[in-house]
């Protein structure tokens, strides 16, 4: 169940996603949080230099993967403004992360980006579930869905 901690940070997301839309990169934001509640780190996607690996959830996974233990790891939460592609959903795997709380998902993205007359990416739009097992997965919120869309729509009505 989301809570209002949980949308708070998912709102953190969203400014995140919007920072990475003013710099030119896509509208995407994560951020890692403690089983305490504490804010560990915060990124969002930096594929504007052409490397399109540079997705914030796989940067959190590498960070709690060299900072964290196993077990902080398992009892950390990823919230992010998009649902994880399969590449951050394996990553959130290995690094063996905990709960995943999204505000829009995969297939709403892929939904508004054919309705932009986008193409689909390479990489398939599959759920997390069909990427990792055993993990608490929320999402999408339906009020913060819509905030993404607009990014999106900022995103490729621009070019
Ligand atoms: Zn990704």
């Amino acid at each position: 169940m989301i809570n209002d901690t949980d949308m708070k940070h998912l709102r953190r997301c969203i400014e995140l996603a919007k920072a990475a839309l003013d710099a030119g990169d896509e509208p995407f934001g994560s951020v890692l949080v403690s089983s305490t509640g504490e804010v560990l780190m915060e990124d969002h996607n930096h594929v504007a230099g052409g490397d399109h690996t540079q997705h914030p959830e796989f940067a959190l996974a590498r960070w709690a993967a060299n900072n964290m233990t196993v077990e902080e790891r398992s009892k950390a939460t990823v919230y992010t403004s998009g649902e994880h592609c399969p590449m951050c959903a394996a990553a959130h795997g290995w690094a063996g992360l905990g709960r995943i709380v999204y505000a829009s998902s995969s297939k709403q993205l892929a939904e508004w980006l054919n309705e932009l007359g986008v193409s689909p990416s390479r990489v398939r739009n599959l759920p997390i579930e069909d990427v990792i097992r055993d993990t608490v997965i929320e999402g999408p919120v339906a009020e913060l869905a819509e905030e993404v869309r607009q990014l999106h729509i900022r995103l490729h009505v621009k070019r």
